[in-house]
């Protein structure tokens, strides 16, 4: 018998344990229930009306037609520059740095440039929710290991460390990518110029890579300072450093960030790329050349956050959540479990969506940070907002 020709055919789907992003579904919970979005990590002020002009002026320069391929070369020498000034590794702006959509297409394209099927990634859970899938993708083998949490005498996390002993039993010949996160999302624990070198002691006689996810690098609080990849040479030398304007300048619907790497890296990096995004949009990236020549612009966020950050810690510290340590990040993660209420005993999505739909605050289970939840009883709220917005958060927050 003949096909209906109107039906769709059916297809092994290449993503079977995938839904939507957990980030698309608590903000469209929290649209629906007009509910103070803490969830998804996007500020809710407005950008630099003087970064606006620069990509307006760009436009009616004309800059509107595709930009060379990795990016354009003034953007590509800014970045070359500030990471020289900043982490004090050279890389060339021509065969080294290129312009991504974002810092999850940096990533994606990393993986699949470098990962072959049946290849091995260590992932440290919780980890960001795009890395497995991207890695699936590539037909690459996810090998999760969990951060270790340091705890007090309550059971409260105090601090984080690597997890060194599963890391090296962790690496073997298969390994062909390690994927780092400093500052970490969601946790907000920052690497120290020690872990680097460990890292690097871990690595030195195989052919792993690193794909070093930085997006949050300007965001460090407490006299941290951020370790990049590129300031451990022996470890640049096989990384793909990942980062992001949309985070460091307000302005994550843009969708541009930049990978950097060394050529033979970059090189096979822009195959894939070239087929893909083929180039980022061209205004935005001359208005951000001309922006990021002021290095105020980030060297200023540290404290512009850290004030937030403290503004919303001391709001909490009125309710029953209990405080995780936020060193880094726009992220403060809590925990629930203590509240004096019957929805402390839900599971860390559960309660989100409570959260969100009864208390009108929403905010993301870290469970979504692992492929199988681990249930700490522990959310994240984002802070990257006005502080109307946090005020009127806690005031809500404050009534459990
Ligand atoms: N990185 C952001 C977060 O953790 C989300 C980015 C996204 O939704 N793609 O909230």
């Amino acid at each position: 018998m003949d096909q209906n020709p109107f039906l769709t055919p059916s297809f092994p789907s290449r993503l079977p344990e995938v839904g939507t992003t957990v980030f698309t579904v608590m903000s469209a919970l929290a649209a629906e229930h007009e509910a103070i979005n803490l969830g998804q990590g996007f500020p809710d002020f407005p950008c630099d009306r003087g970064l606006i002009a620069e990509i307006s002026a760009a436009m009616l320069a004309d800059h509107n037609q595709y930009p060379p391929m990795a990016g354009v070369l003034e953007l590509r020498h800014g970045i070359a520059q500030k990471i020289s000034v900043l982490y004090g590794h050279v890389y060339d702006p021509e065969t080294e740095i290129t312009i991504t959509a974002g810092g999850t297409q940096g990533i994606m394209t990393a993986i699949l440039s470098c990962v072959s099927p049946g290849d091995e990634v260590v992932i440290i859970e919780p980890a960001y929710d795009s890395y497995r899938p991207s890695i699936d993708l590539a037909g690459g083998k996810t090998i999760a290991i969990s951060l270790l949490a340091n705890r007090n005498d309550h059971g409260l996390v105090v601090s984080y460390e690597i997890p060194w002993d599963n890391l090296s039993r962790a690496i073997n010949p298969k390994t062909r990518l390690i994927i780092i996160n400093t500052p970490h999302n969601p946790t907000g624990m920052v690497w120290q110029a020690s872990d680097l070198e460990r890292l690097s002691q871990l690595v030195k006689n195989t052919d792993a890579l690193i794909v070093s996810d930085e997006v949050y690098e300007h965001m460090v609080y407490d006299g941290h300072t951020h370790q990049s990849i590129a300031s451990h040479p022996a470890l640049a030398a096989r990384s793909f450093l990942i980062s992001s304007f949309g985070k460091t300048y307000h302005v994550t619907g843009w969708k541009v960030g930049y990978v950097a790497a060394p050529a033979a890296m970059m090189k096979e990096f822009r195959k894939v790329h070239q087929f893909n995004v083929f180039t980022v949009n061209t205004p935005m990236q001359y208005g951000l050349a001309n922006y990021l020549k002021n290095a105020d612009h980030y060297l200023k966020l540290p404290s512009f956050y850290q004030s937030k950050r403290d503004y919303f810690k001391k709001g909490l510290q009125n309710t029953g959540f209990k405080l995780l340590p936020s060193p880094a990040t726009y992220f403060q993660c809590v925990n629930y479990t203590d509240l004096q209420i019957p929805q402390s005993k839900l599971n860390e999505a559960d309660f989100c969506s409570w959260l969100t739909t009864k208390i009108g605050v929403a905010a993301i289970p870290v469970s979504a940070f692992y492929a199988k939840p681990i249930e700490s009883g522990v959310i994240r709220f984002c802070f990257a907002k006005k502080e109307q917005t946090l005020s009127d958060a806690l005031a809500r927050l404050q009534t459990l």
